[in-house]
């Protein structure tokens, strides 16, 4: 393993797994989390809660006037919309989960957040962690093409279906990864040279063994 700040990308569809194997990496590797869906959703959450239409015109007005900071909560940095933290009920509600690939579409939304992504690793290398997970779509494509390590999960319908309903959240997987897929800005796709998981056909703990053989071979 590298002794310098290493960075680590994760992304997937919806349930893939991404959030459990990444926090679980983390904590293993003492990296600082980032999980790029809760900025996403903590915008969305905003927006609805502000009554913005969901246009560009007005999304871009209202992104002018929002203020994003970051706070740590252990190894995890937590989005702060105009010195607010968001609850994680309200961000995983279902308007959040019905809106957000919608917005997420938004070139302008996409664009005011990738400079607060990719300032995370700044923010990281500040607070003296030994690197950075960061998850999301367009991590390793997108943020951190230059990552050490890029990582696409993936598991069939049914296991994130399943994945879903065990958490007790109502998530139309398949209407969000269909969008999220055929956007036109920064679309969902495998990285090249990613490692690619199925975490459907194996245990977190065999998933993390995998990740962290990668790690070694750096
Ligand atoms: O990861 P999570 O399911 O919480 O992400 C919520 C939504 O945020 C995704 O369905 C997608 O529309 C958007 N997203 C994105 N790019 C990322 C992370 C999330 O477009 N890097």
């Amino acid at each position: 393993m590298p002794e310098t700040f290493i960075t680590i990308a994760i992304d997937g569809g919806a349930a893939s797994g991404k959030s459990t194997t990444s926090l679980a990496l983390a904590e293993k590797l003492k990296l600082m989390h980032v999980d790029t869906g809760s900025h996403y959703r903590a915008l969305t959450l905003i927006l609805l809660t502000n009554h913005i239409p969901l246009d560009e015109t007005n999304v871009k007005i209202a992104l002018k006037k929002t203020v994003l900071e970051t706070t740590l909560d252990g190894n995890r940095a937590l989005i702060a919309v105009d010195g607010k933290t968001l609850p994680a009920q309200a961000l995983r509600s279902e308007a959040v989960n019905q809106h957000v690939s919608h917005v997420a579409a938004m070139p302008t939304v996409r664009q005011y957040l990738y400079a607060y992504q990719r300032g995370q690793c700044d923010i990281a290398r500040s607070l003296d962690f030994a690197g950075i997970v960061m998850e999301g779509r367009d991590i390793g494509s997108v943020i951190l093409p230059d990552a050490d390590l890029r990582i696409f999960l993936e598991a069939d319908e049914s296991t994130r279906v399943a994945r879903r309903a065990a958490e007790g959240h109502a998530d139309a997987i398949a209407t969000r990864d269909k969008i999220d897929s055929t956007r036109k800005t920064a679309p969902l796709t495998c990285p090249e040279g990613a490692l690619r998981i199925n975490t459907g056909h194996h245990s977190l703990e065999e998933v993390l063994n995998q990740i962290l053989t990668a790690v070694k071979n750096f």
